[in-house]
């Protein structure tokens, strides 16, 4: 997998969400956080993730949908259980993913990171083309942003620890890590 000059993942569906805006000038990016989501929660297919991204969710489909309407988030990429990919922001640009978050105490960290949705729940495993989708991104993305090194590599729960738990117990780190970097 390569990342083009425009910062769009080769082999990425293109999605575009309104929802993101200019990192703060001069900003390395130089974290990488990996979440996960589902809608409605535990159900997937549906295209409803799209749908959310681009604040365009159907509410008549479910009540949780009436819940999180007014909510303007995104993600860089969505990794779904069939192991397609989707880009809604180019990873040049500011996605909002993280909300308020810190890490190693600079907070914000949309500032500074790329965010990669994992279509599923923290309790039930993700899918095997997932992790080797996943790994394959990694990858892709260490090689054009370096400064995301192996432990700049977190999941949502670590950089918002109060308010978030995905990517959940379900997410296999050691997995993950042995796919990317062999260890
Ligand atoms: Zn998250």
């Amino acid at each position: 997998m390569l990342i083009d000059e425009n910062h769009y993942l080769d082999g990425a569906e293109q999605v575009q969400s309104p929802n993101y805006n200019e990192r703060p000038s001069e900003e390395e990016i130089s974290l990488l956080v990996i979440h996960n989501i589902s809608l409605p929660p535990g159900r997937y297919g549906g295209g409803y993730i799209e749908q959310f991204f681009q604040n365009q969710l159907p509410v008549a489909v479910d009540p949780f949908f009436e819940e999180i309407k007014e909510l303007q988030v995104s993600s860089h990429l969505l990794i779904e259980r069939t192991g397609r990919i989707v880009q809604f922001v180019p990873f040049s640009k500011r996605a909002w993913h993280a909300g308020i978050s810190e890490y190693q105490g600079r907070d914000g960290c949309n500032d500074f990171s790329l965010g990669i949705e994992l279509e599923g729940t923290d309790d039930e495993p993700y899918t095997d083309i997932q992790y080797k989708q996943l790994a394959e991104v990694t990858r892709a993305i260490q090689e054009r942003y370096p400064a995301i090194t192996l432990d700049r590599i977190v999941g949502h729960c670590d950089i918002a620890p109060i308010r978030k738990t995905d990517p959940g117990p379900s997410f296999d780190w050691q997995k993950y890590r042995s796919l990317v970097f062999g260890i």
